[in-house]
C-alpha cells in the first residue's frame, strides 16, 4: 500500500544535498516534489496546501539543537507534519452499536466480516446485522460472512423497516451483553436524500457509538467528497479505508483526517477476511517515507507464533544475530501468515523496491527442506558446511549443490540486510533511511 508515494518521495529526498545547510530555493524545490506526488495520489489540494506549509514553516526554521544535520532535520520535519496530518496516535473503538455507512461496492459489509473477526480475537463480544433491506443478497452476504467467522447474526422478520431492525438488534445486543453491534446499512451508487434521511433516523434511534464511513481509497478525491456529505448530513465518528492494497493510490488516508477532523480507524487490505490492520498514522507515515514497517511486521508476526517466540525472533532480526534455525521459524509462520510479497513490502527499504516482485511460495518449500536436512550444528553455525556436506544436505533434499549455495548466499545477504537495519536508529530514535546521506 502507498507504494506509489514511498517511491515519490524517496525521490524527492534522495534530491536532497546531504550534509549542507539546505538554502530557501532547495527546501522549494523539494517542496515543489512533494507536492506534486501528494496530488498525484489523489490528496486533497486543500490539505496538501497546509501541510506544505507547515513543512516550510518548520523546515527553514534552523535546529538550534544541532543535533541533527540540515538534512535530517528535513527528514523529521516531513515526519512529524505526516504524522500529524494522518491523525497523531490510534483511535479506539468505542464499544456499543457501531453503523457503517458509505455508498455501494466501498466494501461495507466486508469489512464489518472482517472487523467482527477481528475484535472476536481480540476477545470481545460481536454480533452483526443488517438493515440493508432493499438488497436481499447484500443480507444473506453478511449472513454467510457470520457463519463462516462464528458470530451471531440477527435476523427479524420479515417486512421490517431498516430503522426497525437497528432498533430491534441494538436492544438484543445490549440485552445479550455484546461489546460492539456491528451494524450494516444500504448503500447506493450515489448519494440520495432518502438514504440519508434513512442514515439519519436510524441513527435517531440507536445513538451509535460511532458511525464509520467506509471510504473507498480507489476512488481518490471523491471519496472524500462523499465523506464531506456524510459527515454534514449524518455526523462521523470515524472511517475505515478499504482497498489500500493493489493500486491504491493513498491520497485519502493523506487528506480524510485534516479535512473533516474524523479519524481513521482501520485500513482493508485486501480481500480476505483477515485482511484489516488498525491504523497507526506513525507507522503510515514510516511507510510514506519508506521507512518500512517494523511494528506492524513483528505484530502480524506475532498472531502466528506464541508471543515469547515471536519476540525471541524479532531481537534476533533486529540485532542481526540470526540463524537457520531462526530461518526456519520464519519460513514456518510466513507460510502461516499468507502472501509472502505482503509481508516483505513491510521491511524497511523494500516497499518501493518490491513493487513488481512475485515470490514463488515453491521456493520457500524448497528452501525449507535444505534447513530441514542440515544438522542443529550446521543450522547454527552456517560457516561449518563444506563442500562435502553441502553434497549431503543436497542429497537429503533432493536438491542440488546449486541450490544450498544459493540459499547460504541468501542468508549471508540477509544477516547483511539485518545488520543494517539494526543501524537505521536515527539520533532521535526513529530508523534512518535506507539510503546514503
Ligand atoms: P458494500 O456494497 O459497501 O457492502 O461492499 P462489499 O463489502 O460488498 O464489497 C465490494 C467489493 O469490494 C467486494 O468485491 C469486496 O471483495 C471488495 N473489497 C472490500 N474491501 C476490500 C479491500 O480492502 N481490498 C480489496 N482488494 N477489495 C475489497
Ligand atoms: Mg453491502
Amino acid at each position: 500500500m502507498l507504494e506509489l508515494l514511498t517511491e515519490r518521495f524517496n525521490k524527492a529526498f534522495s534530491k536532497v544535498e546531504k550534509g549542507k545547510k539546505l538554502t530557501e530555493k532547495q527546501i522549494n524545490d523539494f517542496l515543489r516534489e512533494i507536492r506534486s506526488a501528494l496530488l498525484e495520489s489523489d490528496a486533497d489540494y486543500e490539505v496538501v496546501k497546509t501541510f506544505l506549509k507547515r513543512v516550510r514553516e518548520e523546515a527553514l526554521k534552523e535546529d538550534l539543537t544541532k543535533k541533527t544535520s540540515p538534512f535530517e532535520h528535513l527528514l523529521l520535519t516531513v515526519y512529524e507534519e505526516l504524522v500529524k496530518i494522518l491523525g497523531e496516535s490510534k483511535s479506539d473503538l468505542k464499544k456499543g452499536t457501531v453503523l457503517f455507512v458509505g455508498l455501494q461496492g466501498t466494501g461495507k459489509t466486508t469489512t464489518i466480516g472482517k472487523l467482527a473477526k477481528y475484535l472476536k480475537e481480540q476477545g470481545s463480544k460481536v454480533a452483526v446485522s443488517s438493515t440493508d433491506i432493499r438488497r436481499p443478497a447484500a443480507m444473506l452476504q453478511l449472513q454467510r460472512l457470520a457463519e463462516k467467522i462464528e458470530v451471531p447474526y440477527y435476523q427479524f422478520e420479515e417486512g421490517l423497516s431498516a430503522v426497525e431492525i437497528a432498533k430491534l438488534a441494538s436492544s438484543k445486543a445490549k440485552s445479550e451483553g455484546v461489546d460492539y453491534l456491528l451494524l450494516d446499512t444500504a448503500g447506493r451508487l450515489h448519494i440520495d436524500d432518502e438514504l440519508m434521511e434513512e442514515l439519519k433516523a436510524i441513527k435517531d434511534k440507536v445513538s451509535p457509538s460511532e458511525v464509520l464511513y467506509v471510504a473507498d481509497a480507489m476512488q481518490g478525491q471523491e471519496a472524500l467528497r462523499v465523506a464531506r456529505v456524510f459527515h454534514e448530513r449524518v455526523g462521523l465518528t470515524g472511517a475505515i479505508l478499504t482497498k489500500m492494497d493493489g493500486d491504491a493510490r493513498g491520497g485519502v488516508a493523506f487528506s480524510l483526517r485534516e479535512a473533516l477532523g474524523i479519524p481513521i480507524k482501520f485500513v482493508g487490505v485486501g480481500e480476505k477476511i483477515e485482511d484489516i490492520e488498525l491504523f497507526y498514522p506513525d507507522r503510515v507515515a514510516q511507510r510514506i517515507m519508506g521507512l518500512g514497517d517494523v511494528q506492524s511486521l513483528v505484530e502480524k508476526a506475532q498472531k502466528v507464533i506464541p508471543e515469547d517466540e515471536a519476540q525471541v525472533i524479532a531481537t534476533k532480526v533486529m540485532s542481526g544475530e540470526f540463524d537457520f534455525e531462526d530461518m526456519l521459524k520464519q519460513f514456518e509462520f510466513i507460510e502461516q501468515m499468507g502472501p509472502f510479497d505482503k509481508l516483505l513490502s513491510m521491511i524497511p527499504g523494500l516497499g518501493a523496491q518490491l513493487k513488481n516482485i512475485k515470490i514463488d511460495e515453491r521456493m520457500i518449500k524448497k528452501k525449507k527442506a535444505i534447513i530441514q536436512s542440515m544438522t542443529k550444528d550446521e543450522r547454527r553455525n552456517p560457516r561449518i558446511i563444506n563442500m562435502s556436506r553441502k553434497t549431503r544436505i543436497a542429497k537429503g533434499s533432493g536438491t542440488s549443490i546449486s541450490d544450498v549455495n544459493k540459499l547460504l548466499k541468501e542468508y549471508e545477504e540477509m544477516k547483511k540486510l539485518m545488520r543494517k537495519m539494526k543501524n537505521m536508529k536515527g539520533p532521535l530514535g526513529i530508523p534512518r533511511l535506507p539510503f546514503k546521506f
